[in-house]
């Protein structure tokens, strides 16, 4: 199976590319401990309210009988938070096989803001700078375009692509494969959904909360519950 991709910021995109499980396969590894397990799927609303009991009481091992595998295109500074998630497993693209295509984030003028003064990891955009990001915008780029075009040239005089990479932006959008179980995905997206994370980031958590609730719909409703979104936040 493989769905239709969710595309995020300006040029990535998340794709829920493989799965396996389901909320029955949750239930079913929690009743073997009574040796029950093929009743599950005989009352829906027991085991609903089962996996609800597992989410919040932290009886997690269940969850990691449903398995997915996503795709994903985000900027290199992304995977760089997404990759600290050592519970999953993950192939990316590699600079050193192949030339990277020049394609980099640019942030909106308008989701900029100023460094927070109460947070030290992140952005105020309540506040209003007396000038227009939009300029500043335009220098971001122009200096991103100049270092792939360093980066070709190097490239051209027979530099290594392993060593000519070095002078590309982290706003580079790279592209890897991540498979990992469902109690892992929502320890991920526990971390990635909350509003301390960079909203770089967030937005591909947001993403693969669409992706997942259709396949673990109770589950991922539990998981919300407990997290304190409110009904109706996907
Ligand atoms: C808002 C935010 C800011 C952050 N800022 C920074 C930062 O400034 N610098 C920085 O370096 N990182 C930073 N991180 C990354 C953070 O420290 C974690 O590395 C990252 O969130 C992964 O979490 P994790 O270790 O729980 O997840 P995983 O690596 O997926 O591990 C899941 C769980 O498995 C267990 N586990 C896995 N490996 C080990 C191990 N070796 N020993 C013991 N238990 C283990 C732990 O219980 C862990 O919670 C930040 C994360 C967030 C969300």
């Amino acid at each position: 199976m493989t769905t239709e991709a969710i595309e995020v910021l300006d040029h990535g995109l998340v794709r829920l590319v493989d799965h396996m499980g389901s909320d029955l396969s949750i239930v079913r590894a929690a009743r073997v401990s009574y040796d029950a397990a093929w009743r599950a799927g005989e009352n829906e609303k027991s085991d609903n309210r089962l996996i609800n009991y597992l989410w919040r009481n932290k009886h997690t091992t269940p969850f990691e009988a449903v398995t997915f595998t996503f795709e994903v295109r985000a900027p290199i500074f992304v995977f760089r938070q997404w990759h600290r998630h050592r519970t999953q497993s993950y192939n990316e693209l590699s600079a050193r096989y192949r030339e990277l295509d020049e394609v980099f984030y640019v942030p909106k003028a308008e989701k900029i803001g100023v460094q927070s003064k109460d947070n030290k990891q992140m952005r105020d955009t309540n506040v209003e700078t007396p000038w227009s990001r939009h300029e500043e915008v335009d220098w971001y780029t122009d200096h991103c375009q100049k270092a792939f075009k360093l980066y070709r040239e190097l490239l051209a005089s027979g530099w290594p692509r392993e060593l000519a990479r070095g002078c590309l932006p982290l706003s580079t959008y790279s592209h890897m494969f991540t498979t990992l179980n469902l109690r892992n995905l929502f320890h991920w997206l526990e971390l990635r959904l909350h509003t301390h994370a960079q909203p770089e980031i967030r937005v591909y958590a947001d993403a693969i909360l669409k992706l997942i609730e259709p396949v673990v719909p109770v589950a991922t409703k539990a998981f919300m519950e407990d997290l304190g979104y409110a009904e109706g936040y996907l």
